[in-house]
């Protein structure tokens, strides 16, 4: 499932990664753009307290390992989203990344 990815501008570079399509993750997804709630999970779309997420890339294709941000950065590179406690299951631990909670 953690794959070396290639940068997409210089594919001599590597990150350690995980394809969305490899663990089901729908980034958002429609119940994530229809939700009302606060700090809504990137994923599924119910309400988060922010304190937790993914670095995406790719423009939306991979979860970013935390250590490998900078070879992850070839203009897809997107940055931080909160994902809640039940969706981040599905990610190895290595790769969660503390938000800001409220
Ligand atoms: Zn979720």
């Amino acid at each position: 499932m953690i794959e070396q990815i290639h940068n997409h501008r210089n594919s001599e570079i590597t990150y350690r990664g995980i394809w969305f399509d490899d663990i089901g993750f729908e980034l958002f997804s429609e119940k994530f753009q229809k939700s009302k709630q606060e700090n809504p999970c990137t994923v599924c779309g119910k309400k988060t307290n922010n304190s937790l997420g993914v670095l995406v890339g790719r423009g939306g294709a991979t979860i970013v390992h935390p250590e490998d941000i900078e070879k992850a950065e070839d203009g897809g590179y997107m940055g931080w989203f909160a994902v809640g406690n039940e969706c981040i299951k599905k990610v190895p631990k290595e790769f969660w990344v503390t938000g800001q909670t409220n």
